[in-house]
């Protein structure tokens, strides 16, 4: 069975640090958007270059073009048993880019209380090499503790940044949820325990989610 999943919450909700322990235990290949489209851009692939055209005049680029390469990366799935695609469809026009795509299940990290996220946001820290996510307060040497890289903080985790991405998760990704929820799709997850509660309840709703897949 080749599972197919989407992870969807807002910034700050924990996405990078479950979606990595979940692509794991699961065997997925971890599709994360933003990654793949730099990856194009950077090999110079075809649609890579169309997509500089776009990002290089500060463009953002076409969903189409965007779900052309997410289209590529989950066709190709050399050993893994499936995918979980971090972080799209995030608007509406996505979703309906991605109608060919069969999406099984949408895991949510739902976080209702957004200064608890604003909190999270600019204490994070990622590591570049390993892509471990952790945080200034458990690591003041920024030493990765998995591969010994420096961390780093991401140039977009600022309150300015943090507000703006707020705004849109609430105004178009949310209403894609709210999709998702009347298809069934929806496995919701309270996102505001610690992270070790938030990661057993993915495990265990997963579970029972995927044997009802069967
Ligand atoms: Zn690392």
């Amino acid at each position: 069975m080749v599972i197919r999943l989407v992870i969807l919450g807002a910034p700050g909700s924990g996405k990078g640090t479950h979606t990595y322990k979940i692509a794991k235990r699961y065997n997925l290949k971890h599709v994360v958007v933003g990654d793949v489209v730099k990856a194009e851009i950077r090999n110079k692939t075809e649609l890579g270059k169309i997509m500089y055209e776009y990002t290089s005049v500060g463009k953002f680029v076409p969903s189409e073009i965007v779900i052309d390469v997410l289209k590529n990366q989950v066709e190709d799935l050399k050993g893994f048993d499936g995918y979980i695609i971090d972080t799209a469809p995030i608007n509406m026009e996505q979703k309906k880019a991605m109608s060919d795509f069969i999406i099984d299940g949408v895991i949510w990290l739902k976080v209702e209380n957004y200064d608890m996220l604003k909190e999270r946001i600019l204490n994070r820290l990622i590591c570049p090499n390993c892509r471990k996510v952790t945080t200034k307060s458990k690591y003041p040497n920024r030493i990765c503790p998995c591969c010994g890289s420096v961390l780093e903080q991401r140039y977009d985790d600022n309150v300015e940044t943090f507000n703006k991405r707020i705004a849109q998760y609430v105004d178009k990704t949310l209403p894609v949820i709210r999709d998702y929820q009347r298809e069934g799709k929806v496995i919701e997850i309270n996102a505001e325990q610690d992270k070790k509660d938030v990661y057993a309840e993915i495990c265990d709703k997963l579970d029972k989610f995927l044997e009802n897949l069967k």
